[in-house]
């Protein structure tokens, strides 16, 4: 197969091409009109910007016989052998980082060009050089032959001796921009026949840091065998948080929205997203949230100052990851001081709310009066209608229910409500199961005895009920499911009043009861 990687494939041939890097290509383009070159440049910046790339279109454009607006014209003899051109000499130092090699460069820069005016050296990762090699470089940048260019390319400017970036024009290359990126990519997948949201080339972008390279790259992994590409799709293979859910969770923050903000965190802890990474990401968020509201006076909840003190709060999280609690819990904390009343987390809200419904109504299961109490009879009855729950029995009486709640008239006001809104799950012959929301379930188990009551009246039968939220019904569920395939085994637990505090047993037997 000759199949060419996207980089290469969609690699600049002009300068027109090259994106980002405007002041450079306009200087260089200038040399090419004024047929004014230096003996050397160096390129330095981030990988994937386009130095090699520049390097090589500049090097052609220097020997081209009829430069179009300063870019190579593609067409004369030149710019057709370049890659077969023996006055272009590439060298990556990287791999040819010896001595050796440069001296075989030095004596080839004495000998005239073959073809063109100039022979041209691209010495690309050249910090990679070893000290005696660049010695030999540094003897032919300060006497070079009036035909020789060189063009020095480094991620690493830190490590090229100061002897020789005094004998270079420097050009500082910058991480590309977003948008810049994005229309280069959005052109190559139009030319690729890739289909591609636009949300998943911001994050492609937005992942390459900078880097036309690597954003290419990943976009090469992202389309094999996938017709489409979608945010999702780049969340999942790499197993990354992308911009979007980020921008989500602040949007949280500034609109209030506790239970939003931490049910995205769940989500985050279960996709096991790595903290370290989610930290930076949320602190480069956050930051640019305070210059805008400092810059642009953007509206919102948070001030610059709290803006300033997440971020340091966010940075000094990473000191306690070490220690072992779940990260995320320390990230929760963080965020829940951040929303409007910190007085008032969610649990103590709805308790306030419930506590003032309560006492208006016939409150009789008084041996269920603390949350432990509660958890435990929760757990029991789970386990007892697991024991015998039938799934026709099931459907029979979520049936018999929906005909006839609605026009009863045993049952009424607000435990019809509940009724009504809830869904029976799980049932047996002495145990029932609901789900509804998490404000009816909290209200809905503080007056089981009346709901039991009322069920009596219409079904004839005195049932032991349960409310869970959906979420929490799921994860019951699923240890269920997994119980069965390890074979554990549910045993029913007479319900007495001093059982209530009891842990239940996990000595289950599951083999009479079917999956619900
Ligand atoms: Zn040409």
């Amino acid at each position: 197969m000759n199949y060419k990687v996207l980089y290469r494939k969609y690699r600049p041939e002009n300068f027109e091409d090259i994106i980002g890097q405007e002041y450079i290509i306009t200087t260089l383009k200038n040399s090419v009109k004024n047929h004014n070159f230096a003996h050397a440049y160096i390129f330095s910046g981030p990988r994937g910007t386009g130095k090699t790339t520049t390097a090589r279109v500049f090097a052609k454009a220097i020997n081209c016989v009829n430069p179009v607006d300063a870019s190579p014209c593609g067409k004369c003899d030149f710019c057709v052998h370049f890659h077969d051109n023996p006055d272009i000499i590439e060298i990556d130092a990287a791999s040819n980082n010896g001595v050796d090699e440069i001296r075989q460069l030095i004596d080839n820069v004495k000998l005239a060009p073959t073809n063109g005016k100039y022979k041209v050296y691209i010495i690309d990762e050249v910090h990679m050089l070893t000290t005696s090699a660049f010695n030999a470089l540094l003897l032919t940048l300060e006497e070079p032959p009036a035909h020789s260019i060189f063009i020095l390319a480094t991620t690493n400017i830190e490590s090229v001796p100061i002897t020789i970036l005094s004998r270079c024009q420097r050009f500082d290359f910058q991480k590309i921009k977003i948008n810049d990126m994005i229309k280069r990519m959005s052109v190559i997948c139009a030319m690729e026949e890739l289909i591609i949201d636009e949300e998943a080339l911001k994050e492609i972008a937005y992942l390459a840091e900078g880097g036309m390279r690597d954003a290419l790259s990943l976009l090469d992994q992202l389309s094999k065998g996938k017709d489409k590409i979608t945010l999702d799709f780049i969340e999942q293979q790499f197993k990354t948080i992308s911009k979007k859910t980020i921008d989500d969770l602040f949007n949280y923050l500034e609109e209030n929205n506790i239970n939003e903000c931490l049910k995205l965190i769940d989500e985050l802890r279960n996709r096991a997203i790595d903290y370290k990474t989610l930290i930076k990401k949320l602190v480069d968020n956050a930051s640019s949230r305070a210059k805008n509201i400092k810059i642009s006076n953007q509206k919102s909840r948070l001030s610059f100052e709290d803006y300033k003190k997440l971020i340091l709060d966010l940075i000094d999280s990473l000191n306690k990851i070490n220690i072992n609690v779940d990260s995320y819990t320390i990230l929760e904390m963080i965020l829940l001081n951040y929303f409007s009343n910190p007085s008032i987390t969610k649990e103590n809200k709805e308790e306030t709310e419930i506590d003032e419904k309560v006492e208006k109504i016939d409150y009789e299961d008084k041996s269920v009066n603390n949350n432990d109490d509660l958890e435990n009879l929760i757990k029991l009855r789970i386990n007892n209608c697991f024991c015998n729950a039938q799934k026709s029995y099931l459907e029979h009486l979520k049936t018999k229910l929906t005909e006839i709640l609605p026009s009863s008239v045993k049952i009424s006001g607000k435990i019809k409500g509940i009724l009504v809104d809830a869904t029976l799950v799980a049932a047996s012959d002495k145990n029932l199961i609901f789900t509804c929301n998490e404000h009816n379930v909290t209200v809905a188990n503080r007056m089981l005895k009346e709901i039991e009551k009322c069920l009596k009246s219409e079904l004839n039968n005195q049932y032991q009920i349960i409310f869970l939220t959906e979420d929490r019904w799921n994860k019951e569920k699923s240890t269920y499911i997994e119980n069965i395939k390890n074979k554990k085994k549910y045993e029913y637990i007479e319900e007495k009043e001093e059982d209530k505090q009891e842990i239940i047993n996990d000595v289950f037997d599951l083999s009479k009861v079917e999956i619900i």
